[in-house]
C-alpha cells in the first residue's frame, strides 16, 4: 500500500437527506457522532456517509469534519 495514493479512490460523499425522506428509516437511526436519535423537529435535514450508511446532525458532522476531512464513523476521506 502507497501511503496516500489510495484517499481519492477511498472518497466518500456525504448525501443531505431530508427528515421526511429518510423517516420512518430514520427513527431508529442514532448520530454517528453524538448517538442520539433524530427528530423532525430540530433535524430537518439529515447527512449520511455513501460508505458506512452512518447518519449525522448537520452540526456533529460539520464539528467532526472541521480540521479533517474524514467521515467521524468509517474515518474515510470526504469528497465534498
Ligand atoms: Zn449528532
Ligand atoms: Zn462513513
Amino acid at each position: 500500500m502507497e501511503a496516500g495514493e489510495d484517499d481519492e479512490d477511498n472518497a466518500v460523499r456525504v448525501t443531505k437527506k431530508l427528515f421526511q425522506e429518510a423517516s420512518p428509516e430514520i427513527l431508529d437511526e442514532v448520530c454517528g457522532v453524538c448517538s442520539t436519535l433524530f427528530e423532525a423537529a430540530t433535524d430537518p435535514e439529515i447527512y449520511q456517509c455513501s460508505a458506512c450508511k452512518s447518519f449525522f446532525h448537520i452540526n456533529c458532522l460539520n464539528d467532526a469534519i472541521l480540521d479533517e476531512k474524514r467521515c467521524p464513523t468509517c474515518k474515510r476521506p470526504i469528497n465534498l
